[in-house]
This record gives structure tokens, sequence and C-alpha cells, in this order.
């Protein structure tokens, strides 16, 4: 059965938050996602092509982004929707590192304000102001609103107590990170030719092979996928919960985030680990999160509320025809809706 959306309020078009100078360019994050795109291009390059490079890049989206990022940044750092060791954490943390999406404290911080903000002029990346400002153009342009020492005081001091998170901004580890990924994949590809009795030059070509699609094309899909829930899961896809802002449960973006595109239930229900709140709502994390459970490094796991789960399911049916009664009393409004 498919779901019955919950009607939003007709979307407006946003401003830019007021903080934004569009003229100002944040170089650092322009240069970067110019540079990886220019790098992921060669993998048009025949000379650079491998099947081992295609399946690390394959693989290494559902690892690096849903492990790192998903997991780590999102569902565990920000949110705080199970608890751990710190040495998983931390091993976590490092593989979002080297998604490049920032260090853990600003992604945290950003996305908290998201939430506080959601389709609010202050969103930072609200994608009623414009489908690709929502997607990657935020970033790009300087907003006062995200200026670090601001946002990190009011955001994420519990993720600056720390001392890794905080050498993470004050010191060069998080590029060391990012660079000695580089070198690991492009040293295992070379090595494993060398060990396959290839020559020196056989060794170069696979290792810039699993480099280039192991690491340049795995990091823009990543890329393309976190920023498809701040646009794509903003803009299209049904609503369950009655929310405030336009969050949406898109199934493309699920099935490619592993979960993190059921993104009306998260916002409705943003601590719980699971964002995949009806049966075919497939939350590949979540599945990951019961197996640490059941191995014993993961505890206190919080689940959806099944009292709105429930609520949002009947009100599913009842929008099918089945009945009426009730229907208001089952609306869980968490902000006016009208923007
Ligand atoms: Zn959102
Ligand atoms: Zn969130």
């Amino acid at each position: 059965m498919l779901p019955s959306p919950v009607a939003a309020s007709r979307a407006v078009r946003l401003a830019l938050p007021a903080a934004v100078d569009r003229r100002r360019i944040v170089w650092s994050y322009a240069v970067t996602v110019g540079l990886y795109h220019l790098l992921a291009l060669l993998a048009l390059l025949p000379w650079m092509f491998s099947w081992t490079g295609v399946v690390l890049a394959l693989v290494g989206t559902y690892v690096f982004g849903g492990l790192g990022i998903n997991l780590g940044f999102h569902r565990l750092l920000t949110h705080r929707g199970f608890s751990c060791p710190k040495w998983l954490e931390h091993a976590c943390v490092i593989v979002g590192v080297c998604c490049v999406q920032d260090t853990p404290a600003r992604w945290v911080a950003v996305h908290r304000r998201h939430h506080e903000q959601a389709d609010l002029r202050d969103d930072p990346h609200s994608p009623l102001a414009g489908f690709l400002w929502g997607h990657a153009g935020w970033m790009l342009v300087e907003n006062r609103d995200l200026a670090r020492l601001g946002i990190y005081d009011r955001y994420a001091k519990d993720v600056l107590r720390d001392p890794f998170y905080r050498r993470l901004e004050r010191s060069l580890l998080y590029p060391a990170i990012v660079l000695a990924s580089w070198v690991l994949f492009f040293l295992c590809g070379a090595v494993a030719s060398l060990a396959g009795g290839g020559t020196l030059a056989d060794a170069a070509q696979f290792g810039a092979s699993v480099l280039v699609w192991g690491v340049f094309v795995r990091t823009i899909a990543v890329w393309h996928i976190t920023w498809s829930v701040n646009s794509a899961a903003h803009l299209w896809g049904y609503r369950s919960y009655e929310t405030a802002e336009q969050s949406r449960n898109n199934w493309v973006v699920a099935l490619l985030s592993n979960g993190e595109g059921w993104h009306n239930n998260h916002h409705a229900q943003p601590r719980a680990a699971r964002h995949g709140h009806r049966p075919w709502e497939i939350d590949g994390i979540f599945g990951v999160v019961r197996v640490l459970e059941a191995m014993g490094l993961v505890w206190d796991v919080v689940r959806p509320d099944p009292k709105l789960v429930a609520a949002a399911a009947q009100r599913a049916a009842m929008s099918a025809g089945c009945s009426d009664d009730g229907h208001r009393a089952l609306q869980e409004p968490t902000r006016d809706a009208g923007l």
C-alpha cells in the first residue's frame, strides 16, 4: 500500500538568509568542491579504468557515506540517537572526515541550525530558496550566521568537549587524515598490483585507478547524496507527519543514502536512530545500529515513539478512505506549518 501524504502547507519561495553575502565567495569550499569534481573527471580516461576501482566507488559510497556521515556525523554526533564506546565513535568520525564534509563540529552545528530553522529564512540550506542553493550553493558564499565560533558556541559545545574533535579544528589533523586516505588507497592498489606480478607501470596505473575511483568518484557521490537530503528531501516525496517544515520521505534518496531519505520521519522525531518508520521504509543504517546493539557495542538506542508511528499509519489509512474520525486529533504539528 502506498502511503498517503500529509498535505504540506503551500511552499513559498524563501529569500536567502539575511546574513548571506552572495558577493563573498568562500574560496576554501569553492576550490575544494571544484577540485574534487575535476579530479573525479579523470575517471573518464580509459587509462584510469579498473573494475576494482568501480567496485570500490560503489561499495565505498555506502561504507564512507553510511558509516561516516549518516551513522557517525548525523545519527550519533548530531542527534545522539545512541551511545557507543569512544573508540567506535572516533572510528566512525574518522571515516566521516574522509568524506570531506568539513569538521564534525562544523557539520553538527550547521545541521542543528537546519533543524532549528528548517525551511525558515535562516535555515542555512533550505531548497525553498532555490534547488541549487539548498543543494550546494549555500556553502559556497559567505553566511555570517555560520561563522565558526558563533555557531560552535551555540550548537556544538558538547562536541568540542572532546579533545579529539578540538584537535580536528585547531591542527592539521583534518587535512592529514584526508591526505592519508588518498595515499592509502593509492598504495593499496599499487602494492596489490606488484604482489600480483605487475610491473611498476602496472602498479602506478592500478594505484591511480583505485585512487580516482575509490576516493574522488566516491567522494563526489557521497557529497551529492548528502546534499540531496538537504535539497530533494525537502521538495519531493510524501509526508507521513505534519511537521512544521517541508521535509519529505523520498525513496530514491533513502535508497542511495541507506535510509537518510526518510527525512519527514526524521524531522518529526529527530533523535530517533531509526529513520524508516513504516515496513517498506528500508533503513540500512538502522540495520547497522541493530547489529552493533546485538554485539553490545551500541546501547541506549532512541527508537521512534510507537504512538506517533501508529498515528501516522492510522492517518494514512484514514486518508486512503477507511475513516475520517479523529483525523485532526492525530496531527502533530511542532510549529505553524505556514511559512
Ligand atoms: Zn531537513
Ligand atoms: Zn538531522
